[in-house]
């Protein structure tokens, strides 16, 4: 049964998450903070990254974010990239070429744009959960052929985090 059940692994993946587990991170560097190392709704909230003085500090739940550093993007509602990290960089470039462009044109999922916008536009409204989706990049660079975004809500501002990992098979 248990491997009937691994074999029958949907594509599209669904993590679940405690609501009240918090994690801030950093748009920039990508380093990650648990929220309550860092108390409770603290007076002097860290809004700028003290790591590397130039991402903002933002909030998401802890399945969003598995790590520290990671690849990622951060994307409107409309679907429009407002930040890259390091991590990100070096799969796509530098965040300048990047900055107001719509996502489709860095990346696509073999699932299908409307259900790649669909879930974004969801998390990016707000959504609660946290969603894996195959994707392939637009210009892929050598390498970085089998990936996984995971999406999730995080902000404010309000945005989709959208996290770039290698498709485990
Ligand atoms: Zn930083």
């Amino acid at each position: 049964m248990m491997t009937m059940a691994l074999a029958d692994r949907p594509f599209l993946g669904s993590v679940r998450s405690a609501l009240t587990d918090r994690i801030r991170f950093c748009s920039r560097c990508g380093i990650v903070r648990e929220e309550r190392e860092l108390g409770f709704n603290p007076p002097d909230l860290e809004r700028v990254c003290s790591d590397c003085g130039m991402g903002v500090m933002l909030s998401a739940g802890r399945d969003a974010l598995p790590d520290s550093r990671m690849s990622f993007l951060i994307v409107t509602e409309d679907l429009r990239i407002s930040a890259v990290s390091e991590g990100a960089e070096r799969i796509f470039g530098p965040e300048t070429d990047l900055l107001g462009k719509m996502l489709f044109t860095t990346l696509t999922s073999p699932l299908g744009l409307e259900e790649l916008a669909l879930r974004i536009a969801r998390a990016a409204g707000g959504g609660r959960d946290v969603v894996l989706i195959p994707i392939e990049l637009e210009h892929g660079r050598p390498g970085y052929t089998r990936l996984e975004a995971r999406i999730a809500a995080c902000g404010p501002p309000r945005g989709a985090l959208v996290t770039i990992e290698p498709l485990l098979t």
